[in-house]
């Protein structure tokens, strides 16, 4: 039978395994750490267990269409529940609202605590639905490299609603057109970051997002985000997928414009089809290095990263929930430091969760396990240890601000993520969360296609390539690119 290696096993490299067994391919896939999931993993801190990476969960139909075509029933493999609330957002004038997942009570909540009419909430999530129903089918569906994509009908469609589809306008600009209360335009503008983009830079075209959380809905794999993962791990192994760990590989082998192999530890493994879902910019500088480089792919700008610090916290804070917002008072200026100085703001907008609301087995008794994040530029090669230091401080005096407490005397054990150390584990380039950013109206254009279109059998998937980052879209990679392999 015909042979496939995948490079990477990351979320799409899982998927791509698991679409390629089906397909009747013997699959192997060659991973680098000493476990699958690269950046969707978790750790374990004394009594806490932590997410590591990703932590919303979107369109969970993406994973269990994995387990349908596999002719099992997800249910009985992989569960998760919807959220009612999606978010609770924190301000430094003591106002808090909840964002429920029922769009008419949020927009209640809206109107009855910032004054803002209703019906705007309802009208913005409309338009968000409108550009969904317009760009999905298109953008996130099919691969964009095939002529095809751009010469039916819908496309075509599309074209002639791009005005409405917000590609002329910011982000930023487009909700203070929909919305009076600067916190409802800073809440709506925060929908950038879910890939990394400024609100103020990128098109208002991202303004779909906000559709992903409302009209389809927030969820929470019943055991924790890290069971995507390993539900799907096992499924390709019943598969028949054979993984190794601790196996980096060092070169993708190509011979006469033909992908033949990989080279791992010294040792050359045959395939007829390769895979890879390591970071695009990172293969091309290790693995492909003596290939063709598509140079203009690997200079645009990378999306944002994280400084993460994982807290054991010794109190329940009953007002929190599973996503927990703490806005900054300048949203722009935290930007610009983010995007244009390479730096972190003073008061930056901290994200908390906190999975331990909903799977109470995450953390000791009247305990919490926070997950407390805030956006930061890439990595540029900064002063990280002083930019951290100073950042740990700020973060942590706005939460005793906003929450009223002394968070340093309840923290029990902490662990830190961040640009380096996300680089480190999982080979991302510059350690960007979602590749490259979208801050530029051409950017989804700008995305390396799911296969190589200078050697043969050569494909991509994950979170750096066509449609993008995050879960859902690395999930669909796995299944735009599959669909250029033949059955074999
Ligand atoms: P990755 O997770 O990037 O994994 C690639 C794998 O390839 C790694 O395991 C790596 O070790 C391996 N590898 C690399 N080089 C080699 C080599 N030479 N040989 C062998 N193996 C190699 N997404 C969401 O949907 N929701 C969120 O809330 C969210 N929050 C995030 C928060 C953080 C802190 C981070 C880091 C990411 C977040 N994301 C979120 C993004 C999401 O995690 C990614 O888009 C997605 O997991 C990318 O999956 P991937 O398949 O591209 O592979």
């Amino acid at each position: 039978s015909q042979k496939a290696l995948i490079v990477g096993s990351g979320i799409a490299g899982i998927a791509s395994s698991i679409r390629l067994a089906i397909k009747g391919y013997q699959v192997e896939v060659f991973e680098a750490n000493a476990y699958p999931g690269g950046k969707l993993s978790e750790i374990q801190l004394g009594g806490y267990r932590f997410d590591a990476g990703p932590s919303l969960f979107t369109l969970p139909e993406q994973v269990e269409e994995l387990f349908r075509l596999a002719g099992k029933d997800p249910q009985e493999h992989f569960d998760y529940q919807k959220l009612e609330v999606a978010c609770h957002y924190f301000w430094e004038d003591g106002k808090q609202i909840k964002a429920w997942a029922d769009i008419n009570r949020f927009a209640e909540e809206v109107e009855t605590k910032l004054g803002e009419p209703a019906q705007h909430i309802r009208q913005a999530l409309k338009n968000s639905a409108y550009i969904y129903e317009h760009l999905a089918p298109l953008f996130m569906h099919r691969s964009l490299h095939q002529l095809s994509t751009w010469t039916n009908a819908q496309a075509i469609k599309s074209y002639l609603k791009m005005g409405k589809l917000g590609i002329f306008s910011t982000m930023n600009q487009a909700n203070k057109n929909q919305f009076q209360n600067p916190k409802l335009v800073q809440l709506f503008n925060r929908y950038a970051t879910y890939n990394g983009s400024d609100p103020y830079q990128t098109p208002a075209t991202l303004n779909i997002i906000p559709h992903l959380e409302f009209n389809i809905g927030a969820y929470f794999p019943k055991k924790g985000m890290h069971d995507i993962t390993l539900s799907l791990y096992q499924l390709a192994l019943d598969l028949g997928v054979k993984f190794h760990f601790n196996s980096k590989v060092e070169e993708i082998l190509v011979e006469k414009g033909k992908a033949v192999g990989i080279l791992v530890n010294g040792e050359t493994h045959s395939a007829d089809v390769i895979v890879n879902n390591m970071d695009m910019v990172n293969a091309y500088k290790t693995i492909l290095r003596k290939q063709k480089q598509p140079e203009k792919l690997l200079s645009q700008p990378k999306s944002s990263s994280a400084l993460i610090f994982y807290w054991g916290i010794k109190k329940n804070f009953h007002e929190l929930g599973l996503h927990n917002i703490l806005f900054s008072d300048d949203y722009q200026t935290e930007f610009e430091h983010i995007f244009k100085k390479g730096s972190i703001y003073q008061d930056p907008t901290v994200y908390i969760n906190i999975t331990s609301v909903c799977k109470p087995d995450d953390a000791p008794e009247g305990c919490m396990n926070w997950f407390t994040m805030i956006n930061v530029p890439n990595n540029q090669g900064q002063d990280w240890d002083s930019l951290i230091a100073k950042a740990r401080k700020n973060m942590i005096s706005k939460i005793n601000r906003i929450l009223n407490t002394d968070l340093e005397s309840l923290i029990e054990v902490e662990d830190v993520l961040e640009p380096r150390s996300i680089e480190f584990k999982t080979s991302s380039a510059n350690g960007a969360l979602y590749g490259n950013s979208s801050n530029n109206r051409f950017a989804a254009f700008l995305r390396h296609a799911n296969y190589s279109s200078d050697i043969k059998n050569l494909f991509f998937c994950g979170g750096s390539v066509h449609p993008g980052g995050g879960i859902p879209l690395s999930l669909l990679s796995a299944k735009i690119m599959s669909g250029f392999i033949p059955s074999p």
